[in-house]
């Protein structure tokens, strides 16, 4: 998301592109729509000429191989890319990326690529979301960081505070945020035991 113009673009449930975050801009720069999904942001991924993915088996990292992305029961574990930039001017952008949840659904898509739940940016601040994306999703966590700041006049560290955005909601995850006065916040409340 781009937060000077509140421009923002998005893919879901995207299979066999290297950079799902390019293709997310792709979709902000070059169409009038801010999420594709599935099958349609393939096809749209192919149109622009962005980078498919060759050989699955050298490209990925199987669940289970690492320590932050291992399968425990039912328990849904995760992993995610997430990046605040503030420029010299001033200007605010946000994306995040994930491969989702280990165990879900098929067809299920988190907050991730969510404007509003998983990213958000305006000329306020800029935030980016990682844990479990459905209650990332049922509390609008990104903007709300933005709107504390916003509409309650709470400084960064109040409104990104931890124990008020996820921890009180029983999630597990956390966030960066980044205001356009400078500064970080990643409150991280309920990290996973
Ligand atoms: N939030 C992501 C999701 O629910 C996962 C993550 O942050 O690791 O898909």
């Amino acid at each position: 998301m781009h937060g000077p113009e509140g421009l923002a673009g998005a893919v879901a449930a995207l299979q066999g592109f290297k950079s799902p975050i390019r293709t997310a801009r792709a979709v902000m720069e070059r169409t009038h729509h801010v999420m594709l999904a599935g099958e349609g942001a393939a096809m749209f991924a192919a149109d622009q000429g962005l980078e498919p993915i060759g050989d699955p088996e050298a490209w990925f990292t199987h669940a289970g191989a690492d320590e932050d992305n291992h399968a425990t029961g039912k328990k849904l574990t995760h992993g995610t890319v997430g990046c605040c930039v503030l420029d010299r001017e001033g200007r605010l952008a946000a994306g995040t990326s994930t491969g989702g949840v280990f165990d879900k659904l098929p067809g299920r898509v988190g907050d991730t690529p969510v404007i509003g739940a998983g990213a958000w940016a305006d000329g306020e601040v800029a935030v980016s979301s990682t844990g479990s994306g459905e209650f990332f999703l049922r509390t609008a966590t990104a903007v709300q960081v933005a709107h504390r700041i916003r509409w309650a006049g709470l400084d960064l560290t109040a409104a990104a505070g931890g124990d008020r955005a996820v921890g009180a909601w029983a999630g597990h995850g956390g966030l960066i945020a980044v205001p356009t006065a400078g500064g970080i916040a990643m409150p991280y409340p309920n990290a996973r035991a």
